[in-house]
């Protein structure tokens, strides 16, 4: 997927401009993973979903690449705040897990509680933006979601996962 940023970047739109409503991301978004559940079924879209946001983690995670760890954790956490993609917040680091949350998600916030959770594509961002910074590929998963009633969404990646 190398190259793909700078080729959506270039932008011409004179009269209607860069920004859009977020509801109008959230319908393109959202429209394309239910009917990708529909013809695929509920693992194989979630599969396809979160290798999609995995590919563009690993490109934004080149990119903000840094020696140190917690300068790349700084770069990452202001990135997603500027992109308005959410807040993210490091909940747990241990010894072979991490765990973040999204406050403000730009798929889910605020939408009442449907019973599942939606955003693999954000789970499989956060995977690509460690596995740019350790070479190792992890296995991530959401394990809260708003569209789940948790009133946040929480990513938990498994390292060193072969
Ligand atoms: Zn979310």
């Amino acid at each position: 997927m190398a190259g793909w940023i700078e080729t959506l970047s270039q932008v011409r739109r004179p009269h209607l401009g860069e920004d859009v409503p977020l509801l109008v991301f959230r319908a393109f978004r959202v429209f394309t993973g239910m009917y990708l559940e529909d013809v695929l079924g509920h693992k194989g879209a979630t599969a396809l979903i979160q290798n999609a946001g995995r590919e563009l983690g690993k490109e934004v995670g080149e990119r903000l690449q840094d020696s140190s760890l917690d300068r790349y954790i700084g770069k990452v956490i202001d990135f997603v705040k500027d992109a308005k993609i959410g807040l993210l917040i490091p909940v747990d680091l241990k010894e072979g897990s991490l765990v973040v949350a999204l406050d403000e998600c730009i798929t889910c916030a605020g939408m009442p509680n449907i019973g599942k959770r939606i955003c693999h594509f954000e789970a499989g961002f956060v995977a690509g933006i460690v596995e740019a910074h350790t070479g190792n590929k992890v296995r991530a998963y959401e394990t809260k979601c708003n569209a789940h009633g948790d009133g946040i969404c929480e990513v938990v990646v498994e390292m060193n996962y072969a």
